[in-house]
């Protein structure tokens, strides 16, 4: 058992617009990453599309009719302030999403121990029935109701160290004491939630963090306050949405983490999947804007990953 990648070449025709942050060469520099001899050893595996019945794990299916709906045969179409589709969204968005259900296929069938989604539209911001923040489909969380609902997992836990809060997957995750979410995000910054004391059930865990925190308090972060708490919730399936937005010399925030803190919490959290979920771990793509800090975040990521 070995690492898998999970990608599509249509998450490439999701193209916001020249100006949007949240471009197809975010993926690409991601990919090149990823295309050195030392990853060799990692199979890709083109993303399936998601299926209605996993998007209404978490989307009404008015939302589901109504996105696809509003794809535009040409041009382009706004679903929030920076949420913008083109013709090739749609296609990208069910590949997304696609793509974890697919990894959590994978973990849960011993085809691989962990697996990468290297993906886009992102997921975190969309809530249940509005798409926000450059997010269509919630990703993650649909991967995570599928392991509940398709694989017969009891606990599954998402942690999120995106630089932004992922307001979609905490809503969506805070009234079920068997789902798990912990975010460590710049505070304060966008979305705007994410506090300390947004607390669930006890089951979502916020770790806000000052502006300039830097890689060791991030890391004293976690040592205290998720692990602790991820460790005491036990997840049969650890899934991680994985922005790199909080790097140094990302456009969007300051929290400046460098590429050996991703690899520390990787590590981190590879170890709670060994010890409570036979080592099963799905990552996904999140948020991550400086192109080379991006592909070398994610790089050190998938190292991490491959060497458990
Ligand atoms: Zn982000």
């Amino acid at each position: 058992m070995s690492t898998l990648l999970i990608t599509h070449a249509a998450c490439l025709d999701h193209d916001p617009g020249a100006y949007h942050p949240e471009s197809p060469a975010r993926l690409k520099a991601v990919l090149e990453g990823l295309s050195d001899s030392e990853f060799k050893d990692v199979e890709r595996v083109a993303a399936p599309r998601a299926e209605d019945r996993h998007l209404t794990l978490c989307h009404p299916v008015s939302y589901v009719e109504a996105v696809m709906g509003t794809i535009p045969p040409a041009g382009r179409h706004a679903l929030d302030g920076d949420t913008i589709v083109c013709p090739g969204s749609g296609e990208a968005a069910l590949r997304a999403a696609g793509a974890v259900v697919a990894a959590v296929d994978a973990v849960m069938t011993g085809k691989a121990k962990n697996v990468f989604c290297a993906v886009r539209p992102p997921g975190h911001h969309a809530e249940a029935g509005q798409a926000m923040g450059f997010c269509i489909f919630n990703n993650v969380a649909i991967g995570a109701l599928h392991a509940r609902a398709n694989h017969g997992l009891d606990r599954v836990a998402v942690i999120d160290f995106d630089v932004h809060h992922g307001n979609g997957t905490q809503h969506m995750f805070e009234r079920d004491p068997n789902l798990f979410y912990a975010s460590s995000h710049q505070w304060p910054l966008y979305p705007g939630t994410g506090a300390a004391e947004e607390r669930g059930l006890g089951n979502i865990v916020n770790l806000p963090l000052r502006p300039y925190s830097g890689g060791e308090e991030f890391r004293r972060g976690f040592e205290r306050v998720i692990l602790p708490a991820l460790d005491k919730f036990r997840p049969e399936l650890v899934m991680i949405s994985a922005g790199f937005d909080a790097h140094a010399d990302d456009p969007l925030a300051s929290l400046q983490l460098h590429e050996d803190d991703y690899a520390w919490v990787t590590s981190a959290l590879l170890e709670v999947a060994e010890t409570h979920a036979k080592g099963r771990l799905v990552s996904t793509l999140e948020g991550g804007y400086d192109l080379r800090a991006l592909a070398a975040s994610a790089a050190a990521h998938v190292r991490a990953l491959k060497a458990a």
